[in-house]
Parts: C-alpha cells; structure tokens; sequence
C-alpha cells in the first residue's frame, strides 16, 4: 500500500462535476489500494475574484486581511471534495491549514513553511479516511492566517508529501504534463517523460508557472518524488516526472524554453562613471523593496556609464519615479524605461557540456529579424530580453531550432 498525495488545481476543481470527477479519480486511487490525502486549490477564478473584491474596497489592504479573506477560497473547495466523497460512500475529512498547523513564518502573502503537525492525520489515514487539506494556507506562531503566494498549494502538496513521507507527490493540473515550453504559446511543444529538478527550478523561476518556484526547491530539498498529471484525461498516463541528475543517462542539451511577460526594462545614461555608481544608481530601488533581476552596465569611450536593468512590471512606475530623481541627483544625460519587454529563456543541464548554445540562440533570433535588448547566461541557462510583440515568434523559433518537437536534442552526459 502507497501513500499519495495529489493536489488538484483550480481549473481541475473549476465546477461541481469538476469536483465530482476529482471524486471518483481519488475513489479509484483508494480502490487500488493506496492512502490518499488530497491538497486543492480554490476553484479556478475565485481566489482572482476575492483580490477583486478587496481592491474595490480598499486601495491598500491590510496583508493580514487579505489572508484572512483569500485563504476563504481553498476552504470552499476541501468541503465541497469532501461532501462528494461522502456522498459516494467514501470517508472524508477536511482540514485548513490552521486546523493541521501548517506552521508559517509571518510574511503575509508570501509565507514560508516551518513545520506540520502530521499525528492527527495519521490516525485518520489509518482509520480508513481520505484526508482533503486546503492548499495555499498556514498559520503562524501567534495563530493568525497565512498565504504562501500564488500558485501556493503546489508547495503545500510537496510539503504535505515531506511530512507524511509519502511514496508519491502528484501534481493534477489542465495539462498531462511538463513540457518543452507552454504548449499555449507552442501547439507542437512535447511533453517530457522526465525533468530534473534543477531544470525545473530554473523553469519555474524563468516563468513556466506550471509548478510554484517553492514546491520544486522543498520537493528537491526533501526528495520528494514529484510528477504533475492530467485531471482531465480518463486515464491519467505517466505525465512527468521531477528527477535527480544521478538517474539520468542521456539529457537533452535544452530540456525546455520559459519565458515571462511580467518583466519591464530601465535604462538611465550619461552617468558619469566612478566607483560606487552602481550601488548609487541602484540604491534608492533596492531601498524600496523592488527586486532587480537582470543588469547590463556599459561604460562608453567619454568614460560615462550606461546602466539598464529589469524589474517585475508591478514596480515599473515607482521604479521610473525613483531612476528619475536619481538621475537628477547624479547629473545622468537621459533616464528611460519600457513596459514591453518580455524575458525568454533556455534551459537544460546539457548545456553544461555543450557550447555554442548561445551562437545558436541569438543567429536564430536574428534570422526573424528578433532584435535582443538584454542577455544573462548561467551554467545552466541563457536568457534573452526582446520586445513583448516577439514573444510568440521568439519561442517558437527557438523551439524548431533546438529541434525541440522531436528528440532531435539528446547527448550523453
Ligand atoms: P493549476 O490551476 O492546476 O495550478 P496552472 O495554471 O497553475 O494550473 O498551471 C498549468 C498551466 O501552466 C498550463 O495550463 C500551461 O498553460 C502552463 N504552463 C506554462 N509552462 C508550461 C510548461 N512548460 N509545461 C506545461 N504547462 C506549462
Ligand atoms: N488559489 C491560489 C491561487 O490562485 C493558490 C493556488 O491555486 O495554488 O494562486
Ligand atoms: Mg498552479
């Protein structure tokens, strides 16, 4: 006998015959013999809904409050999975986070998990029941409500999994699997059998919000067998499986292309070049709390210092605002941004023993008349900054040129 945990996202539990389909997929888990305990998210637009709501009332809501009002979704849907179990004959109990102590640290909206209470559970697994668990939410130390951010009730499926030591973490979504790119943007994009999890990390990161960046760092963390599936297909397959590097004998050079549209660009020139200008130019961002991700400096033959980087679109006004004035401070020539900007990357870990990726990379962009605004490059990925109207050309042209539809990529390792 197993122990699985599924999770179920909110297009899988989007309606009433969407739940009961979610029913009877656990029913014949269970009839095959395996202990199920099952994480769901809110159904599919609510928790949207609910953020609505709160900005209709309040410009600025409380962190707090909002925890208190967004975690309501994912309580709907672990009594709604639940009723339907019963009604099928089947024992089924529901529990929030606060009600299993799925302990957080305080930051609300963003929260981390720090411990979970198993011993209740336990005695209910072995009493027969299944086991439904509100994704998304925790509790802190002085009890109140938590959120782990969007997408959160992956990373409380593979946490679930961790603590209970379960044979099996399976992520249930509207797709069959992790594939080489969102097969949204690509129709001919495939699906992986596997993928490692440092592949994956760097996918999640990149924007391939088919897993929470945090579920995949806990599931690697604490060796948590993952595989993400289809609720949508009568008989589910193999979908894909997260797995070590060790177990791999052949890897693709580029296992998959991510990409995010939340990105937006700030460039400020002319400034005069002396040591501290970086920390100058950056300081007043970083001491607004808006993370910067990519950055490019230049310093030009009249020895002045061009200086462009990104930052998540949400911040780009405030970002703007603060460049500006810090360009007049620092007599800089020009301060300017663009909000049009998407960011597209490779990935692979065989990329690691391959060179001439990033040749590949940039000769197929230009063929397409693709200009690059930005490049970063790590060991295990390259990422390009083009304008956001390319966004569909520059992954699908990167997708046939790395032969990405067929198994056109495979080396030894
Ligand atoms: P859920 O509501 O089940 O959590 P999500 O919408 O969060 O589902 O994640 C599933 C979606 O992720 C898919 O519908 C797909 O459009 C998108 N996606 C992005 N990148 C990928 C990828 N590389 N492979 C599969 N799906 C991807
Ligand atoms: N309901 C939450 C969200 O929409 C959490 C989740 O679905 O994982 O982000
Ligand atoms: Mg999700």
């Amino acid at each position: 006998m197993a122990l699985i945990v599924q999770k179920y996202g909110g297009t899988s539990v989007g309606s009433v015959e969407r739940i009961q389909a979610v029913a009877d997929r656990i029913i014949k888990n269970r009839e095959n013999g395996h202990q199920i305990v099952v994480v769901v998210s809110a159904m599919s637009g609510e928790t949207n809904k609910l953020i609505g709501l709160a900005n209709e009332i309040n410009e600025r809501p409380a962190a707090r409050e909002m925890d208190v009002l967004v975690s309501t979704g994912e309580q709907v849907t672990i009594a709604l999975l639940s009723m339907a179990l019963h009604a099928k004959g089947i024992p089924a109990k529901s529990y929030t986070g606060t009600q299993i102590k799925m302990l957080t640290d305080n930051a609300h909206g963003k929260a981390r998990i720090m411990d979970i209470q198993c011993s209740n559970m336990q005695k209910d697994l072995e009493e027969g029941n299944v086991i439904v668990v509100a994704g998304f939410q925790g509790v802190d130390e002085c009890g109140n409500i938590t959120t782990l951010g969007r997408g959160g009730s992956d990373t409380t499926a593979v946490a679930m999994a961790a603590a209970l030591k379960a044979d099996e973490c399976q992520i249930y979504t509207d797709v069959d699997g992790v594939y080489t790119t969102d097969p949204r943007i690509e129709p001919k994009a495939r699906r992986l059998e596997r993928i490692t999890f440092e592949e994956m990390l760097e996918m999640a990161s990149l924007g391939s919000k088919v897993l929470q960046i945090r579920s995949v760092e806990f599931a690697g963390k604490y060796n948590v067998p993952l595989r993400v599936l289809s609720s949508f297909e009568e008989s589910e397959g193999a979908g894909t499986l997260i797995t070590t590097e060790e177990n791999e004998m052949e890897q693709a050079v580029i296992s998959g292309i991510a990409f995010n549209k939340d990105e937006a660009q700030l460039t400020i020139s002319g400034v005069p070049d002396k040591p501290g200008v970086a920390s100058d130019i950056l300081g007043s961002v970083t001491e607004a709390n808006i993370e910067v991700d990519m950055i490019v400096q230049n310093v030009g033959e009249d020895g002045t210092t061009d200086f462009t980087f990104t930052v998540h679109r949400n911040d780009y006004d405030t970002a703007l605002e603060l460049l500006t004035r810090t360009g007049e401070t620092l007599g800089a020539k020009n301060v300017r941004g663009d909000n049009s900007i998407v960011k597209i990357s490779l990935v692979g870990v065989g990329m690691r023993s391959h060179a001439g990726i990033a040749s590949t990379m940039f000769a197929a962009l230009a063929k397409e008349g693709i200009n690059i605004l930005m490049i970063s490059t790590s060991e295990i990925k390259i990422s390009v900054v083009v304008a956001e109207k390319y966004l569909e050309l520059g992954v699908r042209t990167l997708h046939s040129a790395f032969g990405l539809e067929n198994d056109g990529n495979l080396v030894n390792l």
